[in-house]
């Protein structure tokens, strides 16, 4: 299992995006600005529980720690 947190702060293109922090990620957002997402197999999961609690964001996994969950 690994350990994603969402970033609070939307980016610029309107996405809120998921990082893993048990592989760390070199644009991980400030500790202050991290939503723990908890641990998941995969960023998939994460993704899914990201959705799950924010139905009306736009989620997306960072092209850097998450690219298979990166879409946009
Ligand atoms: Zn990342």
């Amino acid at each position: 299992m690994q350990s994603f947190i969402i970033n609070k702060n939307v980016q610029p293109n309107g996405d809120y995006e998921i990082h893993n922090a048990t592989t760390g990620c070199m644009h991980m957002p400030l500790a202050v600005n991290q939503i723990p997402l908890g641990n998941h197999l995969t960023c998939y999961g994460a993704v899914s529980a990201a959705r799950t609690a924010w139905a009306n964001q736009r989620i997306n996994g960072c092209f850097y720690c998450c690219n298979p969950c990166h879409t946009t």
